[in-house]
């Protein structure tokens, strides 16, 4: 792709992508299926090294082709297409043998980029949105703490200023691929003298510095690719505020924005409802009304799921700020992930606690333990719910403390 092609026909543009899909990686094959149906992998910190390391190099390559950051300007290294053909070559990607998309680069170039993008300075901008862009350093979430969660304006960790500066000090948790990242995005309290949402800025924490030291947490789904993050006097110059002092809520609910519409699209974590009826199949349970009600309700989800994403998309494009349609679609895929792990333990019975050797059972065991991830990650089910009644339905406010 190259800036001659902005107003490229979808069409035309997904049979070239296509072309350069075929030259550069493998078709799937229904042979190649894996029985891997894990939403977050239990992996050794090598391994999992290994796999960003080829998602990065991947990021890099589609990038330079014009096809990894596809709706951004030539600018910043795009072609400045549409929502549309971002989501035809997203499509595409999955039936071919492309490296794993990373949640680390997945943070970096969705929900990171576009914050620096949208909220940087000028200089923020040429230091990380081309970088990240292309996934050459990686840069996590540090907002979650042991006591602020779907309460994220009660985090407690502490930046005071210094002499052209400021020195950060607390706890960060539940930090994805910290110890993977270049960068952090972090949240921290500057003003405690006024309300809690005013009391807050963001900054970008090089993770190397000294006094950043980053703990990881084994998953109930196997993994560690949490972490604990500690501050202990950490030194950062004031050019690595990222907005205005005091608006650390603006990138806090930028960054979230952008995060629930990139959760919905992230269709290909676990099982789906074409491995569920391959299941059924292999069962022989494909006769019963109730499995087939299953399997139907997947499927049907499922599409609801993807079209929400394809008009949020839309939407966005089109100057909308991200908002309650992101909610919404994170919400349908959470509960699609919920209902296909459901649907998988209720086919299997205790067969999917136990790992006798025979495919595809016991593999379901890593979609269950990890569905209730995602229900949580980016603001859990609950928290949606309460945003679309809120901001959507239009439904009386719950009462929050502290909110001005
Ligand atoms: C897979 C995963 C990845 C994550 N990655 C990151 C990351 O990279 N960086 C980061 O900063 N954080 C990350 N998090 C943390 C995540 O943002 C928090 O776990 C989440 O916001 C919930 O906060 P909490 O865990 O403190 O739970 P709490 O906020 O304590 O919630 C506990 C329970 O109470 C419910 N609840 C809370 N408030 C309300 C309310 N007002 N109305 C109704 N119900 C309510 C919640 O739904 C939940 O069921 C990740 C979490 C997961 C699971």
């Amino acid at each position: 792709m190259t800036p001659n092609d902005r107003g490229i026909d979808v069409r035309v543009f997904t049979e070239k992508a296509e072309a350069w899909l075929e030259e550069n990686l493998a078709r799937r094959t229904n042979e190649s299926t894996d029985s891997n149906y894990a939403i977050f992998h239990d992996r050794s910190h090598d391994e999992e090294r290994q796999l960003i390391d080829a998602a990065k190099l991947w990021q890099g390559v589609r990038v330079d082709a014009g096809f990894g950051a596809i709706t951004w300007a030539p600018e910043w290294g795009g072609p400045g297409l549409t929502a549309s053909h971002e989501r035809a070559y997203v499509g595409l990607e999955r039936d071919f043998a492309a490296p794993e998309r990373h949640e680390s680069v997945l943070v970096t170039v969705e929900l990171v980029a576009p914050t620096i993008h949208a909220l940087g300075t000028d200089e923020q901008k040429q230091q990380f949105v081309t970088s990240f862009l292309r996934a050459e350093q990686l840069c996590c979430q540090l907002f979650s703490e042991p006591g602020a969660g779907s309460d994220l304006a009660g985090l407690s960790t502490k930046a005071a200023k210094t002499d052209g500066g400021w020195r950060v000090n607390g706890q960060k948790v539940w930090s994805s691929g910290a110890q993977f990242s270049e960068w952090g995005l972090l949240i921290a309290r500057t003003d405690t003298t006024v309300p809690k949402h005013r009391g807050m800025t963001a900054f970008m924490v090089p993770m190397h510095t000294p006094g950043v030291d980053i703990r990881p947490i084994r998953q109930m789904s196997g993994g560690s690719t949490f972490n604990e993050v500690f501050f202990s006097d950490v030194e950062l110059p004031d050019s690595l505020r990222l907005g205005a002092e005091g608006d650390g809520w603006t990138v806090a609910l930028t960054t979230l924005g952008f995060e629930r519409s990139s959760s919905a699209g992230i269709v290909s974590a676990g099982g789906n409802s074409a491995d569920l009826v391959r299941l059924a199949k292999t069962l022989g349970i494909t006769d019963d009304p109730l499995v087939r009600q299953q399997l139907a309700d997947a499927a049907i989800y499922e599409r609801a799921a993807a079209l929400l994403v394809a008009r949020y998309a839309e939407r966005e494009l089109a100057g909308a700020v991200p908002g309650v349609e992101g909610s919404i679609g994170k919400l349908v895929w959470t509960q699609n992930l919920k209902r296909i792990g459901d649907a998988a333990a209720s086919f299997l019975g205790p067969s999917i606690l136990a790992d006798t050797g025979v495919p595809d059972t016991f593999a379901w065991t890593e979609h269950l333990l990890g569905a209730p991830g995602y229900r949580i990650a980016g603001g859990s089910d609950e928290i949606q719910r309460n945003i679309i009644g809120e901001r959507g339905l239009g439904l009386p406010r719950e009462p929050r403390e502290g909110l001005a």
